[in-house]
């Protein structure tokens, strides 16, 4: 996504110039009311309601929806949003997997604060993370997983492995072994949490994925999209909330997460 933008500036011989600027995420999208109630809605054992300019969890407490900034770099994006920037890519569910451009991460922006409320931080006090022994494809004897049950998504991931039971067998080498779910740490080479702290994400078999740090960046700087994955298992996650990191610029095509906010109703 091209959101470089072009200021004029008057140089100092006062004559206008274009003068583009590196730094243009931030600004909230033109739907941020919609996506605000879609919020709301998302997690109801949290959110009351939002008035456009914050939101009110059950606390009582409120969180700004945005940090006034609308010149951040992409890195500034990913390590520092506000609730709104968590919207700034549209997520194109149900459609068919394909390369993304450069920098469209739709999900990938996540609020810390906001996150680390709701599920707990799991550095500071693991106890705080309620989870659930889940089994994962029952019908193809895939063990069990462990799983919040914080917003249910413990519900949502055994609606989605009772889906995939259903699937031809052919998938099933996609799926299992599963490659991890609850792990309390950072994403590699970042200090943000990974959502696997938050035991609200999913790694299916590691064998048939690909991440963008495992690639080279071409000869123009890009990084080329490779997955594997059948939309058809794509699908049975987005329809239970999850998100998939095959839908990233910086792909992750085996790890789901639980983001019922990015599906527009
Ligand atoms: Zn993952």
């Amino acid at each position: 996504m091209a959101l470089i933008r072009f200021l004029t500036a008057i140089t100092a011989l006062g004559v206008l110039a274009p003068v583009a600027l590196a730094g243009s995420y931030g600004a909230p999208p033109p739907d941020i009311r919609d996506r605000l109630d879609a919020l709301v809605a998302a997690y109801p054992e949290h959110l009351i309601s939002h008035n456009g300019t914050h939101i009110t969890w059950r606390d009582g407490s409120k969180m700004p929806v945005s940090d006034g900034r609308t010149d951040k770099t992409f890195d500034e994006l990913l390590n520092a949003p506000d609730i709104d920037d968590m919207f700034a890519f549209a997520y194109p569910a149900g459609t068919k997997p394909s390369a993304p451009g450069v920098n469209f991460d739709p999900g990938r922006i996540r609020s810390e604060p906001f996150f680390t409320k709701m599920y707990g931080d799991c550095r500071k006090n693991a106890a705080a993370l309620r989870r659930a022994k889940v089994p994962w494809l029952k019908k193809h004897t895939g063990g069990s997983v462990q799983i919040t049950t914080i917003n249910d998504v413990h519900e949502a991931l055994a609606g989605v492995s009772a889906d995939l039971d259903k699937l031809p067998n052919r998938f099933v080498r996609f799926l299992k072994p599963n490659s991890g779910t609850y792990n309390c740490r950072t994403i590699a080479g970042t200090k943000r949490l990974s959502v696997h702290a938050f035991a609200a994400a999913i790694d299916i078999n590691v064998k048939h994925a690909h991440y963008w740090k495992w690639t080279k960046p071409g000869s123009n700087g890009t990084y080329p999209w490779r997955n594997k994955i059948p939309q058809a298992i794509v699908d049975v996650f987005e329809r239970h909330g999850f998100i998939w990191g095959g839908r990233w610029y910086h792909y992750d095509s085996m790890h789901f997460e639980y983001r019922p906010e990015l599906f527009q109703k």
